[in-house]
């Protein structure tokens, strides 16, 4: 058991009044969690702290080589009362797989998921109540080194920060128009895509914008190779149904491995829907929209779990899925893991964890 040190603040901040719609990322708690590494000592010195500013040596390496990674999982307050979090199991085993391809040191998954409970138990004021709103969970980790050589970092903070987070949809499941995009890509094989880390996020935001110039609000992204097999959509992974069959591109070492894709899988599986995980090329997709086969398109992550798409740009051409509406399979999908991940649906597969 990880031994954890809490401060508490004497100055507590006031909670966001009850109809604040807590845009996402820009509210933050009383605290925060610090963990340090240093080669030769391990990690130590795990505690909870006031929320405060992160003060470096302008030389510190995250800043120059990018030597950083992050996480993203949330908070539920049930409606029992009870504080749930979705697998966050995953979370430490996946932070372990993006440490081990940017050479920063392994957190054992244990201390991992002790810190994320200690921290959103000592601010469990924060969790919002009303619906669809959760506790957004930030690990992350930097290379503090004060040093400009290139090589990885001896010394590391670990820190988790929470945010409270209103409805991603006020209004519902809102179906998104997504830009092809066949210029830009996002990652390659051999590459970090398959990392979390902030390096993936840059390399995404010219093409975010061009997309966003042309009305779509997303891209997808195709394979840095042949530039002609679906990858993801925005920093979501992406599903198809058609003829029936759910269809996901599979895990190549440029595709980041969601929890919500791994859930997405395992439940339509158990519903007896066919899933194939394999290439997809948009041929194969403009095939499928055009000969009316292609019946539901969706991204999965976090922040929305499923997200409904309406329409695919691919050069002059656009692509409608169905009647543009949102899926029976999308809406079922998303209502199973957010019933899950509240508590309202029981858990039969050990993926809910209480905070308590
Ligand atoms: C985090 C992330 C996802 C979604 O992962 P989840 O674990 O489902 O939230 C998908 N693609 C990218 C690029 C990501 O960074």
């Amino acid at each position: 058991m990880l031994s954890i040190r809490i401060e508490k603040t004497d100055t507590p901040k006031q909670l966001p009044a009850a109809d604040n719609p807590l845009k996402f990322g820009t509210i933050f708690t009383d605290h925060m969690f610090i963990m340090n590494y240093e080669t030769g000592k391990g990690w130590h010195d795990a505690r909870v702290v006031p929320y405060q500013p992160v003060v470096l040596d302008p030389a510190a390496m995250v800043f120059h080589y990018g030597q950083e990674m992050f996480e993203g999982l949330k908070a539920y307050r049930a409606a029992d009362g009870r504080i749930l979090l979705f697998r966050p199991d995953m979370n430490a085993k996946r932070t372990n797989n993006t440490n081990r391809r940017l050479c920063i040191p392994q957190i054992p998954e244990e201390d991992f998921v002790d810190a994320v409970k200690a921290l959103v138990k000592t601010d469990a004021a924060w969790i919002p109540t009303k619906p669809d709103t959760s506790l957004y969970i930030r690990p992350f980790i930097i290379a503090t080194d004060p040093f400009l050589g290139v090589r990885p970092s001896d010394t590391y903070q670990f820190i988790i920060i929470l945010s409270p987070v209103g409805p991603y949809y006020p209004e519902g499941l809102d179906p998104v128009k997504i830009w092809i995009e066949d210029d830009y890509v996002r990652a390659i094989r051999g590459g970090i895509g398959e990392a979390k880390t902030g390096g993936n996020y840059v390399a995404s935001m010219a093409a975010q914008l061009k997309a966003h110039e042309e009305g779509y609000s997303q891209v997808l992204w195709l394979d840095g190779v042949e530039r002609k097999y679906i990858e993801e959509v925005g920093a979501m992974n992406i599903f198809f149904k058609i003829s029936g069959t759910v269809v996901t591109p599979m895990l190549n070492g440029s595709i980041l491995p969601g929890i919500t894709r791994d859930s997405v899988i395992s439940l339509c599986r158990e519903w007896g829907v066919l899933v194939e995980e394999r290439r997809v090329s948009v041929d194969e997709l403009y095939e499928a929209a055009k000969n009316g086969t292609m019946e539901e398109v969706f991204g999965t992550g976090t922040a929305a779990v499923i997200s409904p798409v309406s329409h695919l740009r691919f050069k002059d051409h656009v692509l409608q899925v169905k009647d543009g509406g949102i899926g029976e399979l999308s809406q079922k999908l998303y209502d199973t893991v957010t019933g899950l991940q509240r508590g309202q649906i029981e858990d039969h597969r050990g993926w809910v964890f209480e905070v308590k």
